[in-house]
């Protein structure tokens, strides 16, 4: 393709995409909003990922200056794309800063946006300090500073993490399984025993998904030899007594009433479509699926497509994904822009 490959987004499914039409000699302009590139990993700090257990800033940071130092990629950091026209083969995409590029084709690689906790204020956040999100812990440990209650920064004695905060929710119109939240909080849970291994670590769920081998990995591993304990439950409310937070609820296993004390309590929140998508929707003229996500087609017919010929998708904008998942799709939509596949339709549900 003689023109570029304009990619929107550069975190892990957008560098992907870069990395792999560069390796093959194509041009690509990568297009990124924030003022670093590395996606969610880099710029909320994540700490050791999984199932790797390699540092965020390493793995992520790697795959950034493979990218940001390869002369077929032209970064645009802090910018965002205003109007894109055109047909396969020569669209046009008006930069903000009024510049334009002339593309072959578009590769939407924007991702998610973290769920905010306020919007389920009987769980404690932003009522009390120690109530924080899974995104928090893992900052903690990215800092170096470890666990602490940001309250009074004390170690932690007794820490409750809540799963599915901000998915499989009806109420607050979250019908989707964040897909790496279990995982991730069982490796979280580890991370804080193996820091501080007096500290006692529960973990309240409705279902356990450590899909494939993370049920070996995480979910065994962390009871057998790091001792974390798992409690099935439905969470009505955490308060406080004014000295230690109070997770109230129902064991359903047993189906006993529960009202159990904390130091630290964790909200392992959810991944919501980016807040960016109904915007990116009407300039780049794709269709969203119902829940608000970037819809692409049926992979067994098109890789990446979506509703727009020239247009694919990637990653985590497409709904919940991994990181490894990510930069496959990144990976398969650029080939499939590099191969000018046309667009199917894209799956509404
Ligand atoms: C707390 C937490 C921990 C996690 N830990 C792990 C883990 O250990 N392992 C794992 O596999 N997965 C993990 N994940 C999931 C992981 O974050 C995603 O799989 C991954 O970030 C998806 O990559 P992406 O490139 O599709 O999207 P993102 O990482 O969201 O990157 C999208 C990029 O697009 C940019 N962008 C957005 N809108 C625009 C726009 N309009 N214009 C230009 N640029 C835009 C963003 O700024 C961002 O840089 C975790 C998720 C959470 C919530
Ligand atoms: S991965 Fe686990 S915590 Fe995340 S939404 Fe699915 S079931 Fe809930």
């Amino acid at each position: 393709m003689n023109k570029p490959v304009l990619i929107l987004g550069g975190g892990p499914a957008g560098l992907t995409a870069a990395h792999a039409l560069a390796s093959i000699g194509q041009k690509s302009v990568l297009v990124e909003k924030e003022d670093r590139l590395g996606g969610a990993p880099i710029l909320s700090g994540y700490a050791r990922l999984v199932p790797s257990r390699e540092w965020a800033k390493d793995a992520i940071g790697g795959m950034v200056e493979r990218v940001a130092g390869n002369g077929l990629v032209d970064v645009r950091t802090s910018m965002t794309v205003k109007e894109f026209s055109g047909e396969p083969g020569n669209f046009t995409a008006k930069l903000a800063d009024d510049s334009t590029i002339e593309a072959g084709a578009a590769v939407l690689c924007t991702g998610f946006t973290h769920f905010d906790s306020v919007s389920k204020p009987e769980w404690g956040f932003g009522t009390y300090p120690d109530v924080v999100t899974t995104t928090q812990v893992e900052q903690m440990f990215s800092s170096g500073q470890g666990v602490r209650c940001p309250s009074d920064g004390r170690k932690p004695k007794r820490v409750a993490i809540l799963l599915c905060v901000g998915s499989r929710d009806r109420q607050i119109g979250r019908e989707w399984c964040s897909k790496v939240c279990c995982t991730v909080s069982c490796n979280i849970a580890m991370e804080i025993r193996e820091e501080l291994p007096d500290c006692h670590v529960y973990i309240y769920y409705m279902d356990i998904r450590t899909f494939g081998l993370y049920e070996d990995l995480y979910y065994w591993k962390s009871q057998e030899e790091f001792k974390v304990k798992y409690i099935k439950a439905r969470i009505a409310e955490v308060t406080s007594d004014g000295e230690k937070l109070i997770v109230k609820g129902e064991d359903t296993l047993v189906k006993r009433p529960i009202t159990i004390p904390f130091d630290l309590v964790v909200h392992a929140i959810g991944m919501d479509p980016n807040v960016d998508n109904m915007l990116l929707s009407s300039i780049f003229g794709v269709e969203l699926q119902k829940h608000g996500h970037i819809a692409r087609a049926s992979t067994y017919s098109a890789m990446g497509a979506t509703s727009r010929p020239g247009v694919f998708v990637a990653g985590a904008a497409t709904g919940p994904e991994t990181i490894d998942d990510s930069i496959a799709q990144g990976q398969g939509a650029a080939m499939a822009a590099l191969a000018g596949a046309p667009a199917v339709k894209a799956a509404a549900e």
